[in-house]
């Protein structure tokens, strides 16, 4: 490395050029997926409609990109090469409305510096330019003859910087960032047709028919595609568009939540919390919602200029960008229909085992499958072979379908409701639907008056030992919320007043002991004091009627009644299912009646 040569003088001097670009190539260019991030964004940026790129050993041996865009004159591809030379931006103003990927000017001769470079660019004429560039140093400069655009082939990638060689992960992990940034870029540019190959075998492949749902298809696969819901919403600030699933259908990681802002793919925890609070109560825990978000908003309210790699980037009003995004999903997913039935959730399940297989590269092996399984119906439970449903959706609100026709025809073990609606023969869980009902009631969805608080005619002391004591306190204004009127007596007792009208399945003691139970285990395991939202579902999992609690039939309607009006009579609080969906026509044709 060339910084071996500086004498240890002590004396302060300028690093020549290869110097400081082998230092950028540090932070811009840390593996050769970042490279090649680099270089799509510039093909992007040059308006290209054709993008293949060439891999061989992950990216160390030869990334090579090919692009139909505006090339460079050859004096712009002298320039090119130069430290902080960018057609991008030309003053410091630019900065804060950024239309294009590029701006730092410092990809190329980064890149250059740490590798063998051939730059193979040229305009209409048919003249280009072939420069060659070893380590930084340009060691031939032609002309050759070839149509518009430009190709750049990356040899060697790190082979004089031993040090960056020597951090590099395995191929496969190598490669399949180099995937994953490919097909970011193809879904971000539907316009635009990519085909990456590796040492000849296809991995990626686009057909640039500019329509988002047959990009995310062609990557992602068909049926993950076919199980997504449109997302578009505009508040003002932001837009937010594109995919996400419905919430039976998730991950175990977030690894297929994609976030792009003005076309960027990025990182950004404001993004991933807005995702998290649009399914809150609708998944199960630590399962994943799948989606590509694409976030547009006025250059000037974003800030791209956060990391070397631009991946990071910082919204100036954070809270109306969450806004965007939460409503966004959660519309998207009421308006598309939250049923899991049989064959949605069999698909789902196909699919993503469908899109494992396709994502193993071959030649390279992929670690064990972890967890393929979708959450909602453990897939340990055979899940019947319907065939896929071809019956068009009626654009009717969730309610009124689940409310159109519905009769109770009776009920299975004490625990599962049997009852029939216009299209549908439905399956509930009695102790799961109760839940949502209270939950949501305990949320205040349906107005402040929803739990009727009862004042006991005398006050009940309660004594708990000081640890559940001080746990709480921290909960009584949440308990009194839902009906417990509560305050502390002396050091370890509280006075209990008033407790909610529950109806006569469970007095207000017991349930009150069972949740003073659960707050504090669960405050045991995690030496944290619940939440709000927390004790909610707690609450409500308690005062529900239990599976085995025999029913009356008037009980029954009743009970799916408020099921009707609750904001999610699919799903509980904790993401199991509430329904399942048998629809009449699978009846049909599976009795061949169709
Ligand atoms: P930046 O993208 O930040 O401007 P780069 O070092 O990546 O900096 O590229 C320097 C310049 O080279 C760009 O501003 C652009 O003018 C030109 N350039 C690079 N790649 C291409 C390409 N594929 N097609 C046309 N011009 C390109
Ligand atoms: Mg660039």
């Amino acid at each position: 490395m060339a910084s071996t040569e500086i004498p240890r003088t002590g004396k302060i001097q300028l690093l020549d050029n290869v110097t400081i670009n082998q230092i950028a190539a540090g932070e811009v260019v840390e593996r050769p997926a970042a490279a090649l991030k680099e270089l799509l964004e510039n093909s992007i940026d040059a308006g290209a409609k054709r993008i293949t790129i060439d891999l061989e050993e992950a990216g160390r041996a030869l990334i090579q990109i090919q692009d139909d865009g505006i090339g460079m004159e050859p004096e712009e591809a002298k320039m090119s090469l130069l430290r902080h030379a960018t057609s991008k931006i030309h003053r410091v103003e630019d900065l804060s409305d950024i239309q294009s990927f590029g701006f730092r000017g410092e990809a190329l001769p980064s890149i250059a510096s740490v590798s063998t470079l051939v730059l193979t660019t040229g305009t209409e004429d048919g003249q280009l330019t072939e420069i060659i560039v070893e380590a930084g140093k340009t060691v031939s400069e032609k002309s050759v003859a070839g149509p518009r655009g430009t190709t750049i082939r990356v040899e060697n990638l790190f082979l004089n910087t031993p040090a960056r060689l020597k951090f590099l992960k395995t191929d496969a992990t190598e490669l399949s960032a180099c995937v994953e940034a490919v097909s970011k870029a193809a879904i971000a540019n539907p316009q635009i047709a990519f085909t990456l190959r590796h040492h000849n075998s296809v991995l990626v492949q686009t057909s640039g028919q500019d329509n988002l749902e047959t990009a995310v298809a062609e990557i992602w696969g068909r049926e993950v595609a076919r199980a997504l819901v449109p997302i578009d919403l505009f508040n003002g600030t932001a837009r937010v568009t594109g995919l996400v699933s419905p919430p039976h259908f998730t991950k175990p990681t977030r690894s297929m939540q994609w976030f792009f802002v003005n076309g960027r793919p990025v990182k950004n925890r404001t993004l991933i919390a807005a995702v998290d609070q649009a399914y809150r109560s609708l998944t199960p825990e630590r399962r994943y919602p799948v989606g590509v978000i694409l976030v547009d908003i006025a250059p000037e309210r974003v800030d791209v200029n956060v990391s070397p790699t631009k991946s990071e980037v910082k919204f100036h009003q954070e809270g109306a960008v969450f806004d965007a995004v939460r409503r966004g999903i959660k519309e998207g997913i009421l308006a598309g229909g939250m049923v899991p039935t049989f064959d949605q959730v069999a698909a789902a399940n196909e699919a993503l085992l469908e899109h494992r297989q396709v994502s193993l590269m071959p030649g390279i092996s992929a670690g064990p499958i972890a967890g393929s399984g979708l959450a909602g119906i453990p897939t340990d439970q055979p899940i019947s072979p319907l065939g896929a449903s071809t019956e068009p959706q009626l654009e009717q609100s969730p309610k009124e379908k689940f409310l159109d026709g519905l009769r109770v025809l009776g009920s299975i073990d004490k625990t599962f409701i049997i009852a029939e609606n216009r299209t549908n023969l439905l399956v509930i869980d009695q102790h799961v639907a109760h839940e949502r009902i209270l939950y949501e009631m305990l949320c205040r969805t349906r107005g402040s008056t929803a739990i009727e608080s009862q004042p006991l005619l005398t006050p009940e002391t309660v004594t708990v030992d000081k640890r559940v004591a001080s746990v709480l306190s921290e909960r009584l204004d949440d308990l009194r919320d839902i009906g417990f009127d509560m305050e502390p007596f002396g050091a370890d007792s509280f006075l209990l007043r008033a407790v909610p009208a529950l109806g006569r399945r469970r007095t207000p003691r017991e349930v009150l002991q069972d949740l003073i139970d659960e707050i504090t285990d669960g405050s045991a395991s995690s030496s944290l004091i619940p939440t709000r939202d927390e004790v909610y579902i707690m609450c409500s999992c308690k005062m529900a009627i239990k599976a085995g609690d025999q029913l009356g039939h008037a009980e029954m309607e009743k009970l799916l009644l408020d099921l009707a009006e609750s904001e999610n009579p699919y799903l509980c609080p904790h993401g199991r299912p509430i329904t399942i969906v048998l629809p009449k026509n699978d009846l049909l044709r599976r009795f061949h009646r169709a």
